[in-house]
């Protein structure tokens, strides 16, 4: 066994189930971490350890992206389909609009102070 991981139970818990759909077996071992708290290692066979190393790199990779990019979504229509408009110099001058937010799907147009 090799522990490729460790982190709080909830975190754990989702990591294993993730990674049990993908067909790697997980062994979660309660432990404590450097401040005293508990923590969970997890485990996996050293056949299974580097796929399952990648598999978890992917998917913090993956969970990073949305917490700093969040899908924007048009408030009229709800579509994802929006562009950020930074360009909009002739607004500027006369409010103060930095940018927008157009939606190519509905048109809505919403501006960003
Ligand atoms: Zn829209």
């Amino acid at each position: 066994m090799q522990t490729f991981a460790v982190l709080d139970a909830e975190s754990a818990k989702v990591l294993a189930e993730f990674l049990e759909r993908e067909g790697i077996v997980c062994h979660p071992r309660t432990v404590e971490d450097e401040h005293g708290l508990e923590a969970v290692e997890l485990q996996v066979s050293e056949a299974q350890f580097d796929r399952a190393c990648e598999l978890a790199e992917q998917r913090q990779a993956a969970s990073e992206e949305e917490d700093t990019h969040p899908k924007r979504r048009c408030p009229a229509c709800k579509s994802t389909n929006v562009e950020f408009i930074e360009d909009v110099k002739d607004l500027k001058t006369i409010t103060r609009i930095t940018a927008v937010n157009l939606c190519h799907d509905c048109g809505h147009v919403v501006a960003v102070k």
